[in-house]
């Protein structure tokens, strides 16, 4: 069998630490081997991206407009201590914050399930994918402590001088105020990718917020997904048979642990924060969560939700064994090379990231996983393999499904 052709570049990220190791392990082992990988490489290390002050980043992003689908490895975001572990010329700002400042995307988070490793919420038989709204609110918010008795107003000066006000509280005594804002720009741009996302996905958008109480600001959330989902998505949902839903946050919460899961739930950005932490943690191992930062206007990037795992790594140095679970990388990469066959309309690259994803499931549930995995499943037979030999193992599944 010849290898698969990719007419059009993927854009791939490589990385840090130990999800570089794994990065090679997985293009040699499960990739190269199979497919004439066509891709357009930017080499995001540390080491790289300090040599061309971060200039690499701003490219791979740029490319990623260019063709629409990137694939990237967890990449260290510097702090005083790396600044010096890798003599660094500064204190460079986070890949993936100054990628989605390019791409003005939302990102999505989704894990991976496989038998054995059990939700802790049982009913949970399909993943839940939370997009969380990346821009504003508390996140952007300027606070003030009051020391006494006054009053506080929220003032708005237009250009031309023009003041509107509204009282927030007369205060008797010390207290606190915030204030925050969004912009209806990034709210649209938020609800489009959602609702591309859905469509992409075949699965329901739930979004909740709070406009019952606040009437302003969260209804104005509210009100643009509303406006957009009538204009330019309802009929496209209708035809492929999935639904919008708003609701009220607190609604949300009590549906979705009584869900069976299967559907995206979009949430402001305090919300998004909370709940991602709370949906990653009960669905079982950050191993296993995937992450696709979509842009409105529909590109694509693909990675794992954890970081490079440091630690692991050091072990590696050392020449010790690792046990680094690689399955959301596998994900990454099959996730965006089936969005790329996609979009090309190569049938044979959709066909073979199936495949790999089923390979990789299977192993899992043939008993042989990583460390991590093998800590927390509830299967009887466990293998638990080293980090190559896990890879191995997914390979010569494939090839008996090739
Ligand atoms: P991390 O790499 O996510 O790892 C934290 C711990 O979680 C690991 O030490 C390990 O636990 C466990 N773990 C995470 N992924 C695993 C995997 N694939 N297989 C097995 N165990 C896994 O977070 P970190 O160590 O706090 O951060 C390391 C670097 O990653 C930082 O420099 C940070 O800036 C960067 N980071 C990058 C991204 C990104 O690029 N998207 C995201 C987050 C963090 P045990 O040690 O107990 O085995
Ligand atoms: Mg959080």
């Amino acid at each position: 069998m010849g290898k698969i052709k990719m007419n059009v570049p993927l854009v791939e990220m490589d990385g840090d630490e130990m999800t570089r190791i794994l990065w090679k392990m997985i293009k040699d082992e499960l990739l190269t081997p199979f497919i004439d990988l066509n891709t357009e490489y930017y080499d995001l290390g540390l080491k790289h991206r300090d040599d061309t002050d971060d200039q690499v980043t701003v490219d791979s992003a740029e490319a990623i407009k260019k063709y629409g689908v990137g694939v990237k490895c967890a990449t260290i975001t510097p702090n005083a201590a790396r600044v010096e572990e890798y003599s660094l010329k500064k204190m460079w700002k986070s890949p993936n914050g100054t990628i989605r400042a390019i791409l003005d995307g939302t990102v999505f988070r989704a894990p991976i399930i496989v038998k054995g490793i059990d939700p802790y919420v049982p009913h949970w038989k399909k993943p839940i994918t939370i997009a969380r709204h990346a821009y504003g609110d508390i996140y952007k918010a300027s606070e003030m402590k009051v020391n006494g008795k006054g009053k506080a107003e929220l003032v708005f000066t237009d250009d031309n001088g023009k003041e509107e006000r509204v009282l927030i509280h007369e205060f008797d005594g010390p207290g606190i105020i915030q204030g925050i804002h969004n912009l209806d720009d990034s709210i649209a741009g938020f609800a489009r990718s959602c609702f591309n996302f859905a469509i992409d996905r075949k699965e329901d958008l739930w979004f909740a917020a709070k406009d019952t109480i606040s009437k302003t600001y969260d209804h104005r959330f509210k009100d643009i997904f509303a406006e957009i989902y009538e204009k330019e998505y309802k009929t496209k949902f209708e035809e492929i048979g999935i639904t919008y839903f708003y609701t009220l946050i607190d609604d949300v919460v009590a549906r979705v642990i009584k869900s069976e899961g299967g559907f995206i739930w979009a949430c402001k950005n305090y919300d998004g924060d909370v709940m991602s932490d709370l949906l990653a943690t009960a669905f079982g191992s950050l191993g296993m969560m995937t992450s696709v930062l979509v842009s409105p206007d529909g590109k694509y990037e693909f990675e794992a939700a954890h970081g490079t795992v440091q630690r692991h790594y050091y072990k590696y140095l050392r020449g010790e064994q690792t046990s680094t679970n690689s399955v959301a990388t596998i994900f990454a990469w099959t996730g965006a090379l089936k969005k790329r066959g996609e979009l090309d309309g190569n049938t044979a690259l959709v066909d073979f990231s199936e495949k790999l994803e089923k390979a990789t499931v299977s192993t899992i549930e043939s008993g042989y996983m990583t460390g991590d995995l093998a800590l927390i499943s509830k299967l009887t037979d466990i293998h638990k393999c080293e980090s190559l030999e896990f890879i191995k193992a997914i390979r010569k599944n494939l090839e008996a499904m090739l």
